[in-house]
Formats: C-alpha cells, structure tokens, sequence
C-alpha cells in the first residue's frame, strides 16, 4: 500500500458536543437548572462541570485537541453539523458511531425526571440534526441509567426515530443496582427484540461529588499522568465483566455490545481470565452458562481502538474478530489531524482481509443497516 493513498476506515468512537442552550430552552426551570454544564476557566485549560446540583473541576481534554488538534484550527464538525462530513471526508473517515459529550455524565444524574427528560430532548436533537443529516453518521441514543421503564420507553421510541444504538455509562448510578443485576433484564430483552446495539463508552463512571472535586485524578505523583490516562480503560473492560458473568448475554444471543475508545486486546485476554474463572471455580459460579465466555465475548462484544497495533494483532493472531477503529474525533485521545497517518501506520503492512475487517468488516456486522464504504475507497 502506498503511503500516498488514501485509507478509509469507520469510526465506532466519535463524538458530537450538545448546543449550550439545548436543555435551557425545551425543559421547565426546574429541570433546566440542573442539567450538565460546563464552564470553561479563563486559560481554556480546566473546566467546572456541572450535574444535577453538583460540581467537579477537570482538566480539558477535548477543547486542547479542538484547539491545537489540527495545525491550531479547530475541528468544525464537532459543533457545526454542516461541516461535519467534509471533516470526515477530509480524514478518511466514512461511517461512524457518534457518541454525546456532556451526555456522558449521565450517570451522575441522581433526578429521575431530569434524567429521563434530557435524554428526551438530545435523542429529539439528535434525530433532527445527525440522523438526518447522512446516514453515515449513527448518533448513540440517550437512555435513563437510573430507571428500567424509563430506559426501555426511550429506547423504542429511539429505536422508532432511527437510531441503532444506545449509549450506556459503564456503571449507573450508584443509587441504583449495577448492571449484572436481575433488575436491568427487562432492558436487554426489549433491546435484543428492538435490535439496538449497546454502546458503553469509557470513563463514563458516576462521579463521586464532593464540591469542587478534581476528577480523572487517581494517581499523583512520579507517572501520573500516563497512570491516570491508562485508568480510563478499565472500566468499558468492567461492563463487559458485568454482561457476560450475569448471563445478561447468554440469555440474549442476539444482543450485542460495543466498548467504545477503550482498545480491543483486552478481549482475548478477558475471555482466558473468564475461561479461568467459570472452569475452576464451578463450584462456586452462578449462575451457570450455555455457552463459554470466550464465545459470548468473541460472538458478542465489539471493541473499538485508535492507536493500538496490538489490536490488529488480536485480529490477526488471536481470532478475536470484533475489533474496530475508532477515531474518537475530535477528541486529543484520537487521531484527528494525523489520521491518514496512523491507518497506514496500522494497516500498510497487514493482509487485506484484517485490514478491511477492522476498518469496515467489524463496523458493518455490528450495524447492518449503516451504509457501506463504495467500492473504490475500501482497499
Ligand atoms: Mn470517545
């Protein structure tokens, strides 16, 4: 493959950021109070985030890559929606799974109605100005994480609306019962029936709020930085966990899993702990499965990466198969700017059906109905 061609892959991590007034202008008061948002300090450099009558400080990952991303220009389809295509064309980026920003706080949401009526009002947004706009571009739905009813009403209305996918915090409130437990059932089934595909996205935790709070801060000290970065991952491998050891997907075959941003060779090597674990702790192992972990994990679970070569090993060498790109546009995490760069940097010297599976193959089984790549810009 010459380095001059252009690589063209799917995306299952990209992200779009909600209108400022989104909540504001549709919601009662009362509600329109509460809802996320953030306030940028003036060095643009951290952010004050506010939830639901709460508040903590962060770092601001997504504004340094919006702002330095790209030879310092900003990424304009993060916002502006009529650009968002010509970005992705000019990237070689054809489909894509589109995930919210400040919906990502969702399980920090502790008000029911609050929950339930900004998720309303985003899918409303999002059906009009995403779905819309090209069917290459698949925005996740906004569920309730603290309600079942409410989450399955919303769910088929979504589903209704076009939507394909719904976006899931690794963990709900902790005000309500985690995902593994019994309560959450109703949910799965009536997603297997609508055919929606869960999206979990990483570093979706609830935030535990004490005012003013920095988060993402795990570690201090000597390798911080990278330490607290590398954190992130786990908890999209935890949700996994949650779904294949509860038998939440063993009693739904047909309902599939995507771990968005968080790499893919996790997989394989979760499936051999799992194995482990189901195999020799029998005694203690309830409830028990139809089929293995490795086969609910490599049948079932869909990961996406941006950067990692070890993850089109996993492909290549270990037969875990759902492994997908993802650019997390335009996020400083993802590859906007140098995207051509890492897609050859990745697939240049790997055969082309492992090339295609990743960049497409994956992306496709996972969403049937999304449109496929042409012809002429899949080699
Ligand atoms: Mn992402």
């Amino acid at each position: 493959m010459s380095t001059s061609t252009m690589l063209w892959a799917n995306s299952g991590d990209s992200h779009f950021i909600e209108p400022a007034d989104l909540w504001s202008k549709e919601l009662p008061k009362s509600l329109a109070d509460l809802v996320p948002r953030s306030v940028k300090d003036e060095d643009g450099l951290w952010e004050t985030v506010y939830v639901d009558g709460q508040s903590f400080r962060r770092r601001l990952p997504s504004s340094a890559a919006i702002e330095f991303g790209k030879g310092g220009s900003k990424a304009p389809g993060f916002s502006d929606f009529s650009k968002r295509l010509p970005d992705q064309d000019e990237e070689g980026v054809w489909a894509e799974l589109v995930f919210p920003s400040l919906g990502m706080w969702a399980a920090s949401f502790k008000t029911r109605e609050l929950l339930k009526e900004t998720a309303r009002v985003t899918n409303d947004f999002s059906a009009s100005e995403i779905i819309a706009l090209s069917p290459r571009l698949l925005p996740t739905a906004q569920v309730s994480t603290l309600d079942v009813n409410d989450a399955i009403e919303e769910m088929q209305r979504c589903a209704g609306l076009g939507f394909k996918s719904v976006f899931l915090t690794v963990s709900p409130h902790p005000m309500q019962q985690d995902w593994q437990h019994e309560y959450w059932e109703p949910l799965w089934s009536a997603m297997e029936e609508a055919k929606m595909v869960i999206a979990f996205h990483i570093g979706t935790e609830p935030i535990d709020m004490a005012a003013g709070e920095v988060i993402g801060v795990t570690y201090r000290g000597p390798g911080g930085a990278v330490m607290n970065y590398t954190e992130t991952t786990f908890s999209g491998q935890r949700a996994v966990m949650k779904m294949v050891a509860s038998g939440a997907l063993d009693r739904h075959p047909d309902l599939k899993v995507m771990v968005s941003e968080g790499g893919a060779t996790w997989a394989p090597f979760l499936a051999d702990r799992m194995e482990e674990g189901y195999r020799q702790h029998h005694m203690a192992v309830r409830p028990k499965l139809n089929r293995s972990p490795r086969e609910i994990i490599y049948s079932q679970v869909y990961a996406s990466f941006q950067h990692d070569p070890t993850a089109v090993a996993a492909v290549r060498y270990m037969g875990y198969n759902n492994a997908m790109w993802g650019s997390d546009y335009p996020h400083m995490e993802g590859t906007y700017g140098h995207t051509q760069k890492t897609l050859h940097e990745l697939f240049d010297d790997v055969p082309q059906d492992v090339s295609e599976r990743i960049r497409f193959g994956a992306f496709e089984e996972l969403f049937p109905s999304a449109p496929k790549a042409p012809a002429e810009i899949r080699h």
